[in-house]
């Protein structure tokens, strides 16, 4: 029996996607990457975007035939989307054949949602974000030196562009005492880099009494042993001193920061309800900068919001310039049903477009730069996977995030190497062994 997963958005999702693994392996069935071989395929969505949505109706539409010719298939659609009000009914009205929608909170209920179709009992659909997500669930890792692990669940911002809130409930801080108790079985297993997880790790905390984000991130980063911590994603309203002195502090947790950002401009920060200024933000980079010069600072920045003036765009443009991301997830706003920013004025998409575009190029001209600046250092490197691309190299990240490809074998994977930098393209550098 084999099982195919298709992830779409973030990196929750995509570890949301190793627990479904775990679940449907412990079933006794196998991946595979085709669908004409799967008995069971799942969609595991996200709503944050519309193309993600597009494209998960274009995947489920295109597996009517399939299901018509092999009748015993299993589809399953889970995660975000279905908790966004109305999608799963529109699923089952114009998907059929879909046979299980599951929340994203829901997966434990997937193993008895599967027996039941076996069973030739029709769709099971469970949606309630109530629910607490599991800790509990087997997790089939796919990740491997990196394992990830979900510190909280939720999010209690709303941003008003945004449907997490929504569709994944108000914040939920798992037991710093289980966090730790995962951390450490992880490296027993020979994991070598750890990635807490959350929408607002910097929250973390706030809903238990007596713990926070910097005193876990000390305590994950001091269980002994030779690995790396990461973490993400954090919020500038609650990235504090104590978290940055803890980074700077641990040798091991990268020094690598994903902070995004949004805009530039206070104004368009106020109308989505970030709760930081353009001076609060920039205040932070100083901070960060003067504690770790060689961190790399990454961000989210997003053009095109409802009330973004022209000199809104141009403050997002100097603010890109002044704080020199190493990398930038640059996007244009698309409106979400259900979230405040939907019902504001929308400004017409050729704008959107035309500001997008200057931002790229800015953006890109900046990740060129700081890749040269790499050049002829040499940088420890934890080996990640084979590069397919290129015969006989691998690749892995610096402590700062970047990817680096050398020449090397796939049993060097899971170890650290000195690379000397040799050249770069664009973002991605390139170097050899020393
Ligand atoms: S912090 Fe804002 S953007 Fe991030 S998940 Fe929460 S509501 Fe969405």
């Amino acid at each position: 029996m084999f099982y195919k997963i298709n992830t779409y958005g973030c990196q929750m999702n995509v570890h949301e996607s190793e627990k479904i693994a775990g679940i449907l392996e412990n079933l006794g069935y196998k991946a595979t990457n085709e669908d004409s071989l799967a008995d069971i395929i799942l969609f595991n969505t996200c709503c944050i975007r519309e193309n993600a949505e597009d494209k998960l109706f274009g995947n489920v539409g295109a597996l009517k035939q399939l299901k018509k010719e092999k009748k015993d298939l299993i589809i399953a659609v889970v995660g975000c989307m279905t908790q966004q009000e109305g999608k799963a009914s529109i699923l089952r009205q114009k998907y059929p054949y879909v046979d299980i929608v599951l929340g994203t909170s829901n997966l434990e209920m997937l193993e008895d949602a599967i027996n039941s179709i076996r069973r030739k009992k029709h769709i099971v659909s469970i949606v309630d974000p109530t629910m607490d997500a599991d800790k509990t669930l087997p997790i089939y890792r796919t990740s491997y030196p990196n394992a990830w692990v979900n510190i909280m669940y939720g999010c209690n911002n709303f941003c008003t562009y945004c449907i997490v809130p929504y569709v994944r409930g108000r914040e939920r801080s798992r037991k710093e005492v289980d966090i730790l108790d995962d951390c450490k079985k992880l490296l027993d297993e020979g994991y070598r880099e750890i990635t807490l997880l959350g929408q607002n790790v910097d929250s973390y905390g706030s809903d238990l009494k007596g713990f926070n984000f910097s005193s876990l991130l000390y305590k994950v980063a001091n269980l002994g042993g030779e690995y790396r911590v990461r973490f993400m994603t954090s919020h500038p309203k609650d990235f504090n001193d104590d978290t940055i002195a803890v980074i700077s502090e641990n040798e091991n947790i990268c020094k690598n920061i994903h902070l995004p950002v949004q805009s530039g401009s206070t104004a368009v920060l106020k109308a989505m309800n970030r709760k930081y200024t353009r001076e609060s933000y920039l205040n932070i980079i100083d901070k960060i900068r003067k504690q770790m010069p060689e961190c790399g600072i990454t961000s989210d920045i997003m053009v095109g919001f409802p009330t973004e003036t022209n000199e809104d765009y141009l403050d997002t443009l100097t603010l890109t310039e002044q704080v020199r991301f190493s990398n930038a997830f640059t996007f244009v706003y698309s409106p979400r049903v259900g979230t405040p920013a939907a019902k504001m004025v929308q400004i017409p998409d050729e704008i959107k477009k035309e500001r997008v575009t200057k931002l790229v190029d800015l953006q890109n001209r900046i990740s060129k730069e700081i890749s040269l600046e790499y050049i002829g250092k040499t940088k420890e490197i934890l080996v990640e996977d084979i590069n397919p691309k290129y015969e006989g190299m691998v690749c892995g990240r610096t402590d700062s995030g970047r990817l680096v490809t050398f020449n090397g074998s796939s049993d060097l994977i899971g170890t650290f190497q000195n690379v000397k930098i040799t050249h770069s393209q664009s973002s991605a550098l390139f170097g050899e062994m020393e």
